[in-house]
């Protein structure tokens, strides 16, 4: 059994849609990439990853990559804003003894082995270009260029992220991306001795924390509570940051704020979110990733629901017999999901922002990660 479907456009060359292409070209199918960043960048400095991750990662194939560029860790060790160790919490394997529980890796590099793996396994990739408009008919989708050409597919995949246009066309009432009033500082910095695990420092407002992403360097985050989304200018970016990092008198916080100086790429990102309600598909027209359920990061896991969902895809397309059945397999095997880690993410910013019950985020922290480790 399979969808009939033979030749596909993914819009948007990000985690999920570079995901998406390797499991579509594992199939045969002609798959045809846009991606409007003619530089094909991956902004950003680190990002975490849970054992769900890894095990996506797996399944396409990228996982050795991974664990030779990037680092795992077997625990997250919570401390005191002065130092003194809370809590260690441990990353238990999710997939088997050879798929490690957690880690973390710099953003471009794992945006570097994708990318590689998308064109070593013949997905059609056109960088700086996307297109204008898009139209579909019961027997497929016609797509205009920017350059006037156009071509025909049978399925387009929109995984154009938060801001996507191919969603403001596909389902014009669809929710807008919310702010969650949180923003996040981050800096890669070198990797200091007791760095073993991910850690991090809690304090009454603030958090902060390291997470290593390779044998030399680490990726620090905070996050700070900020009401409206403000833009600091990048001239002041490192003193504010460095400001913020004297509120932790841990010696380890105190090294790595000494390290911070002109030349330390620093940057602060809103915290938004956003959950787009089913259906995910119009007609030929499917969306994936963040252009329907963005995450805030306190699971780490937006970067796995995306790639879970070109799994998913992938798989429900080779084993429906009709486009509507496979797209319609897909969405509902994704929401439940998906909706966890919106809405969990969404509520532990919103106890950190209150101050609130710190049983209540442990416990949704723990049954989110039990969620995460279930089969997909
Ligand atoms: C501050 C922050 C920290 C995060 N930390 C983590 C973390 O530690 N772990 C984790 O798992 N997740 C994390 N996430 C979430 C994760 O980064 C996202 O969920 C993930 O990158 C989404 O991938 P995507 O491919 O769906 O979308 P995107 O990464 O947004 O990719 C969309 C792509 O589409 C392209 N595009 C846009 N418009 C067009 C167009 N019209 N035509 C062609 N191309 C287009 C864009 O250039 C981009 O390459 C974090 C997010 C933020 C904001």
């Amino acid at each position: 059994m399979s969808a009939s479907v033979q030749k596909v456009l993914i819009i948007g060359g990000g985690f999920s849609g570079m995901s998406a292409a390797i499991q579509l070209r594992k199939q045969g199918i002609e798959t045809h990439l846009l991606e409007i960043d003619p530089d094909w960048r991956a902004d950003g400095a680190g990002i975490s990853v849970g054992g769900a991750t890894l095990r996506a990662l797996e399944t396409l194939g990228v996982l050795e990559e991974f664990l030779e560029q990037g680092s795992v860790q077997e625990a997250l060790e919570v401390h005191a804003p002065t130092g003194q160790l809370l809590q260690t919490i441990p990353n238990p394997p999710v997939a088997g003894a050879n798929v490690p529980g957690g880690g973390a890796i710099m953003r471009p590099v794992l945006a570097r082995i994708l990318s590689k793996k998308v064109v070593n396994a013949g997905a059609k990739v056109r960088l700086g270009y996307t297109y204008s408009t898009i139209e579909q008919d019961d027997e497929g989708v016609t797509v205009t260029f920017e350059d006037g050409s156009s071509d025909r597919f049978d399925l387009v995949i929109g995984a154009d992220g938060l801001y996507s246009k191919t969603r403001e066309w596909l389902l014009p009432d669809a929710p807008k991306p919310r702010y969650s009033g949180q923003g996040v500082w981050r800096a890669v910095l070198p990797r200091p001795p007791e760095a073993g695990n991910t850690m991090m420092w809690v304090g009454p407002k603030l958090k902060t924390g390291i997470n290593p992403m390779s044998k030399d360097q680490v990726y620090l985050f905070l996050t700070e509570d900020k009401q409206i989304k403000e833009r600091v200018p990048d001239e002041k970016l490192v003193a504010t940051l460095k400001d913020l990092l004297s509120t932790f008198p841990a010696p380890v916080v105190q090294a790595l704020r000494e390290q911070l100086d002109e030349t330390s790429q620093v940057q602060l990102r809103p915290l938004e979110g956003l959950l787009v309600p089913l259906p995910w598909f119009r007609g030929r027209v499917v969306l994936i990733g963040d252009t329907v359920h963005a995450t805030t990061p306190h699971l780490a896991s937006g970067a796995c629901i995306g790639i879970e969902d070109a799994i998913v895809l992938a798989e429900e397309l080779a084993s429906r017999s009709t486009l509507d059945e496979a797209l319609d397999a897909f969405q509902h095997r994704r929401w439940e999901r998906c909706r966890m880690v919106v809405e969990n993410s969404g509520r532990l910013g919103q106890i950190e922002i209150e101050g609130g019950d710190k049983e209540e985020h442990t416990n949704i922290m723990r049954e989110s990660m039990q969620a995460l480790a279930q089969p997909i």
